[in-house]
């Protein structure tokens, strides 16, 4: 017989983009974990069902986090005075050369993954190193936690250091063993091809990760136009390609399952393709400030009718909560807005916050919002700590905790339908 759990609270989500739909006192209706629907009065076909009380608190999605670097989260908040290729090779090969050790692999993403999951972020896209053994200890360290989603092997075999480059037959090979043992051994978090960006990739190596790719029906994930040096290496690297994006779609690496980072520098024909293909962009506002990349025109890129997903591009991002990163989105596009004679419409909260929760929740095939026949993903937000204000409307007070709050703020978490235990993901460790 299957189990109706209902919360109460203040439900907010995103349902459509650019408004917040809220149910003041309302009620979710779970039955084993998958939504049954939102009511502002139970049902009475419900009224048996084990209700959970959260009163004042607000209940609205958790956060996915949609490019993040696992293996940089050492270096969290480090040399950020230096731009993409510098600060590639003085800090971030260093770092991630260290994954080579598995039991430091360990230590660092059991530590990662309760941090994701304080931060109340429950579905993620990132890209661990180049090694197997510690993709495959970072994939299970997430799923442990509770977290969703997927995983990349990173791919290199040119240009980066001796200790962190593989040739190329030995990057496909690590690869498929990589994919065959992660699709054997995990649930909920699964493998995504990962070519590191088109300068660590030798032609050979594209094609053949184009082939797998297509070979096990996988998802992609990469880098596209993020720093200026980057791009102007990219075009001295191919020739035959006149923009960034085509050194992926000629080896079947840009279609609708692909998320690109960053897409700072795109043209209005890379645009263009990536509309055409269905390709998903993933700003990431914090990075592209940190390293002094420049600032993608996320408006333009709505307008245009793209996918935009929201990530904190650890360790570029020096902030795994996507509260920051919600607001760091807002803010970019308040200078865009400032810079173009107020002409490009800066992003509202509502519309931030449904890149941040269901614009990421759709790139896995569910959402927008609560969804009925969705699995619950959810956060439980008590914001009794804050001053007073006359501005009781939950959405105001969704606001100010997306500005002023942090995990503090976060008292409860669900993800796949069920609530997380403060002991087993690990979240009072996390720090
Ligand atoms: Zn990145």
């Amino acid at each position: 017989m299957s189990k109706i759990e209902i919360l109460k609270g203040n439900i907010i989500h995103a349902p459509v983009f650019g408004a917040l739909e809220v149910l003041a006192d309302g009620y979710i209706v779970l039955k084993d974990g998958v939504i049954e629907g939102l009511f502002r009065e139970l049902p009475e076909e419900f009224s048996a069902g084990d209700v959970t009380d959260y009163a004042d608190k607000l209940i609205v999605p958790s956060f996915s986090d949609m490019h993040l670097h696992a293996p940089q989260y050492p270096q969290l908040g480090m040399g950020l005075d230096l731009q993409l290729l510098e600060w590639l090779q003085k800090y971030t090969f260093v770092t991630e050369a260290r994954f080579s050790d598995t039991e430091y692999a360990k230590r660092v993403y059991s530590k990662l993954a309760g941090n994701l999951v304080m931060n109340g972020t429950t579905r993620v896209s990132a890209y661990s190193s180049l090694h197997r053994e510690a993709t495959l200890v970072l994939m299970d360290e997430l799923e442990k936690s509770g977290i969703t989603g997927y995983v990349g092997k990173v791919n290199m075999d040119r240009n980066s250091p001796d200790n962190l480059r593989e040739t190329t037959e030995e990057s496909l090979r690590e690869t498929r063993i990589w994919i065959e043992e992660s699709l054997k051994r995990f649930k909920n978090i699964k493998p995504i091809i990962t070519p590191r960006f088109t300068p660590s990739c030798s032609n050979k190596l594209m094609e053949g990760l184009g082939k797998l790719a297509a070979e096990y029906g996988l998802p992609v994930q990469s880098h596209l136009s993020e720093n200026v040096d980057e791009v102007n290496w990219v075009k001295e690297l191919h020739p035959d390609c006149e923009e960034y994006w085509q050194t992926y779609d000629k080896y079947g690496l840009f279609g609708s399952r692909t998320l690109m980072g960053h897409c700072v520098y795109s043209s209005k024909t890379e645009r263009a393709a990536m509309k055409r293909n269905g390709v998903w962009v993933v700003h990431n506002p914090d990075s592209n400030i940190n390293i002094a990349s420049g600032v993608a025109s996320v408006r333009i890129m709505l307008n245009e009718g793209l996918n935009v997903v929201l990530g904190s591009d650890i360790a570029g991002g020096a902030s795994l909560s996507m509260m920051r990163i919600i607001t760091g989105a807002i803010k970019t596009s308040k200078r865009n807005w400032l810079l173009t004679d107020k002409k490009e419409p800066f992003l509202t909260v509502a519309e931030a916050f449904y890149l941040a929760t269901s614009a990421g929740a759709r790139y896995f095939g569910v959402g927008p919002g609560f969804a009925k026949g969705d699995k619950l993903h959810a956060l439980v937000l008590d914001d009794s700590a804050f001053p007073e204000t006359l501005h009781s409307d939950p959405a105001q007070r969704l606001e100010r905790i997306l500005y002023m709050g942090d995990d503090r703020q976060i008292k409860e978490r669900y993800s796949e339908g069920v609530r997380l235990q403060a002991e087993e993901c690990g979240c009072k460790s996390a720090l």
